[in-house]
């Protein structure tokens, strides 16, 4: 079956670019939200998108108001879903606000509809028997910045229908993704269980005195060719996000203390990131982009 039909659920950060990429790409979308204000919202975080298109992926005026023309917006779930082939889910990362979505998806969308969740941290068995058809659900979990950063982590249950899983990697590369197709469940997918582990070290490293960002950013850029060492990965993730993220996962630790606090100054100063014009860095000329700061 081709997946042309797609809603998707929640607006946000994530949702906005999923749902904008799909249109991009030749589908047709439906964006669901709680509300009107929610929708005012996304409204704004899809028109913000032209810009990063023109720029990122040299896209014309006239292919982003290609892309506009097919997405609609709603506040009504079930006309949302009517004709779906596929919902991908996009809402808050809580457990209370998933479990309700696909108690309601699974009785308002038809029974052809696959259902894929881009949730970051839970794998799909976790909400497989909410769907009412554990066959046609898995995860499908995208980067942000998701026209640049164009990776689709794909992954089933053991009960998802391999069919599905087919289909799902089909459309990953219709969309533009490059999919990453993980033969069982891991929380993290393949990427975050990869780069986790390298921003608590640098974390670490800093929190302890033992490197500061600049250099420890510049020992990984050397030392394997990477483009970014793990601070200014830290700027796009935004230390919001991540100070969130390491309270929720290490806030007992008495490791994690001294790069806490180090980051709470941070934000204490406004210093967000890259969304802040300042973190570790400064934009939009990053000094880890100098050809310099490799060298000195
Ligand atoms: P977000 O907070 O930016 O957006 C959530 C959206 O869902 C909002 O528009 C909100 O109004 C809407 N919403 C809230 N309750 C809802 C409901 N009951 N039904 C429909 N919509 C509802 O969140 P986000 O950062 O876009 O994250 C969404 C999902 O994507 C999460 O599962 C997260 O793990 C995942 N994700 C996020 C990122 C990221 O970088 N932000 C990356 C990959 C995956």
């Amino acid at each position: 079956m081709n997946l042309e039909r797609v809603t998707v659920a929640g607006g946000g950060v994530l949702g906005s670019q999923i749902a904008y990429q799909s249109a991009f790409k030749g589908k047709t979308v439906i964006i669901y939200d709680i509300n009107d204000e929610a929708i005012e919202q996304v409204k704004k975080r899809v028109n913000a998108l032209r810009d990063q298109y023109k720029h990122d992926i040299q896209a014309t005026d006239e292919q982003f108001d290609d892309g506009l023309s097919r997405l609609s917006f709603t506040t009504d779930l079930a006309s949302a879903v009517a004709d779906a082939d596929l919902v991908i889910e996009a809402v808050p990362e809580s457990p209370s606000i998933k479990h309700d979505l696909y108690h309601n998806l699974s009785a308002m969308a038809p029974e052809r509809t696959i259902f894929a969740s881009n949730s970051s941290t839970f794998v799909p068995s976790v909400y497989m028997e909410d769907t009412g058809r554990p066959d046609r659900f898995l995860n499908m979990h995208f980067a942000n910045q998701i026209w640049m950063n164009n990776t689709a982590e794909i992954m089933g249950s053991p009960k998802t229908d391999p069919d599905v899983f087919a289909q799902i990697v089909r459309f990953a590369r219709e969309i533009g993704m490059v999919p990453i197709e993980l033969k069982k469940e891991q929380p993290g997918y393949v990427l975050n269980t990869l780069l986790i582990p390298l921003l608590n070290a640098g974390g670490y490293l800093w929190g302890n005195d033992i490197a500061d960002p600049h250099t420890i950013d510049k020992t990984w850029m050397v030392g394997t060719g990477a483009p970014m060492g793990p601070f200014g990965i830290l700027d796009v993730v935004g230390l919001r996000t991540c100070y969130n993220i390491t309270k929720d996962q290490s806030g007992d630790n008495p490791q994690a203390q001294p790069f806490l606090a180090k980051v709470k100054e941070m934000l204490d100063e406004g210093k967000l990131g890259r969304e802040s014009g300042e973190g570790f860095y400064h934009y939009p000329n990053p000094e880890f982009a100098d050809p310099g700061f490799l060298k000195s």
